[in-house]
């Protein structure tokens, strides 16, 4: 590995068996960046590995990119893998943020700078830096979103008169091991929780708490289960549900398959309840242009994948990354620097404008949802 400037390293040692000094001189084919993804289920994953390979080979870097299938021992494997064969730099986007303490262990011990990717890794000293989107602002994106596509508020945020109360409402959070999930579920509810104490919504199960609207590795399957098992237990009455917070398109499609199973819908139109997103996954994107999903959030990972490079980049030249927030993601062990990316909102009409219009997808895919 590289001794690097920015980790102490101040010159010596550098890697590859280049033989130039400090990161900073070393030949860029010499310096190997390992990149561990937690799944291709998801193809936001997909992208963002793409991406990130893409960024780091046109500056002449060697990239090591492994994708772990969401098992833990798969990825601590893999990530010992890139440590013993050389990585520089190592770029992980985790699967348990609190499992790989012992590879960072030894990645510091040989000066590897360890960027945490989207999620971060916790209960480690060895995590160099962050580069994530706004995850509380997800979640507040999510919340609002789903009281706009109830019709509580309109577009720019304004209450909405005369709206008949109370609305039924069921919450979904994402995977308790992935430290974005409680972000993502506190921003949420930072906005649902004053319509909830006034009586507006009504969350019909009393299912409320993190650790039991959670959905272990944002299992799609899981997310149809539990949605079943509350239409069972909380709907059979023919009591109306008016919208469910969902933290992920695959948990979204769970939850309106579920419902869809029941009869209810098939579009929002024809009386399905709203159901928000995030990932703008392309299966999701079409439910919306279809009018059958409510919304879910852009997150750009092109964006992501970029900054990840620049910061791999200073790594590699022994100067010290730009962070934008230093003082939100404290990981149990210290407060690791940041650079937080923002993220827009996308219902149906907004598909072709940010979507589109971006190449983020094309207007096919929308249509065929592949
Ligand atoms: C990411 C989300 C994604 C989720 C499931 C989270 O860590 O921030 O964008 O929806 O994982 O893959």
């Amino acid at each position: 590995a590289l001794g690097l400037a920015a980790c102490g390293g101040g010159g010596a040692g550098a890697g590859g068996g280049s033989t130039e000094g400090a990161g900073g001189g070393a030949d860029p084919s010499d310096i190997t960046i390992g990149v561990a993804m937690p799944t291709e289920t998801s193809e936001r994953w997909i992208a963002d590995g793409k991406a990130v390979k893409q960024g780091l080979e046109d500056l002449g870097y060697k990239v090591n990119l492994q994708y772990a299938g969401d098992d833990i021992p798969t990825q601590t494997q893999q990530i010992d893998q890139m440590i013993t064969s050389g990585a520089d730099v190592l770029i992980i986007a985790s699967i348990d943020g609190t499992a790989l303490t012992s590879q960072l262990e030894s990645a510091a011990a040989q000066n590897i700078p360890v960027i945490a990717y989207d999620r971060l890794i916790r209960d480690s000293e060895n995590v160099d830096f962050y580069v994530t989107f706004d995850n509380f602002a997800v979640g507040v994106a999510q919340g609002t979103a789903l009281l706009q596509g109830m019709g509580l508020i309109d577009a720019s945020g304004v209450a909405v008169q005369g709206v008949q109360g109370p609305l039924n409402i069921e919450l979904f959070a994402g995977s308790p091991d992935d430290n974005n999930a409680g972000f993502f579920f506190d921003g949420a509810m930072s906005v649902l929780q004053p319509y909830i104490d006034n009586g507006t919504l009504v969350v019909k199960s009393g299912q409320t708490d993190f650790d039991t609207v959670a959905t272990l590795r944002w299992s799609q399957e899981a997310a149809q289960k539990r949605m079943e098992d509350l239409l069972t237990s909380t709907y059979s009455d023919g009591s109306t549900l008016s919208g469910v917070l969902s933290p992920f398109d695959g948990i979204s499609r769970g939850i309106i398959t579920a419902l869809q199973g029941v009869g209810q819908g098939p579009t929002i139109e024809a009386g399905l309840p709203i159901v928000t997103g995030q990932d703008a996954e392309i299966a999701s994107v079409k439910l919306i242009n279809d009018g059958v999903q409510s919304s879910t959030i852009f997150k750009d990972t092109r964006k992501l994948a970029d900054q990840s490079v620049k910061v791999a980049e200073a790594f590699v030249k022994g100067e010290k990354p730009e962070a934008n927030d230093t003082e939100t993601y404290d990981n149990g062990k210290k407060v690791v620097p940041s650079y937080l990316l923002t993220v827009d909102t996308v219902f149906a009409e907004d598909i072709v404008p940010l979507l589109v219009d971006s190449g983020y997808w094309t207007e096919a895919q929308v249509q065929s949802g592949v």
